[in-house]
């Protein structure tokens, strides 16, 4: 009886582990319980290095420029129900700390999910970088009503607006490098995925210049994705870089 319990016990857990448990970013599964929705979500309770942050009271450090390679095309663009993710060629990549990191894949919030010295902005893209072993580097870039953005409208013209929707945006030409500002400059901190998981031990870059994009832009993925940006976590015992 003892052994078959046991047994039980360790097949529920199983079970339970492997789920990957639904959440939301509102009411009964959204961001104050994710870490009751599943043990794999543990660290959106406990963890102490969590995203997004706000950020300010950066400290003056000498950061090395951000030695990024993005002249690299999307390939498609999905629709998974928390977010608009466009898929990358391979060949896009990001160097720091005498690691190479491939560019997997970059995703959108509306609003923005960090802010800077309290400020929202009206979206944010994550870049989403891993090594062959497995860390993993996001590079951050907010965008501020402004001028039409040709590179953004690439996307909207190719938007896939159903949960599970994909499409093939190869013919666009789109590259990871068009969505970037002219300038590089960083802010550098620890964090975490700002989803399920919540995994920590990442990387963040958030670029201090901003992008352009219209208001009607903006509201073409805020159509579509609604407000998906998790709210801020405590910054504990970490430091800001500038
Ligand atoms: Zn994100």
């Amino acid at each position: 009886m003892k052994k078959f319990l046991s047994a039980l016990t360790i097949a529920s857990v199983t079970l339970f582990a492997s789920s990957k448990a639904n959440w939301s970013y509102s009411g009964k599964i959204g961001p104050d319980y994710w870490g009751d929705l599943s043990h794999d979500y543990i660290m959106c309770k406990v963890g102490k290095n969590q995203s997004p942050i706000d950020i300010s009271k950066a400290v003056n450090a000498s950061l090395t420029p951000l030695n990024i390679y993005y002249n690299v095309k999307a390939k498609t663009f999905l629709n998974n129900g928390h977010t608009l993710k466009a898929k990358m060629k391979d060949g896009a990549k990001l160097y720091i700390d005498g690691k190479e990191f491939k560019l997997i894949q970059f995703h959108f919030h509306t609003p923005s999910e960090n802010t800077i010295d309290g400020k929202y902005y009206p979206m944010e893209a994550h870049f989403v970088h891993s090594t062959k072993g497995g860390e993993l580097a996001v590079v951050g870039v907010m965008f501020k009503i402004g001028k039409f953005n040709p590179a953004i409208q690439k996307l909207i013209d190719n938007m896939p607006k159903k949960v599970g929707e994909k499409k093939d945006i190869c013919q666009t030409s789109l590259k990871a490098k068009d969505l970037l500002p002219k300038s590089l400059e960083y802010f550098r901190f620890n964090g975490s995925l700002t989803t399920p998981p919540c995994s920590e031990g990442v990387r963040w870059f958030v670029l201090k210049e901003p992008v352009e994009v219209s208001k009607e832009q903006v509201r073409a993925f805020e159509s579509v994705m609604g407000k998906n940006n998790r709210p801020l976590q405590n910054l504990n015992a970490r430091v800001i870089l500038k």
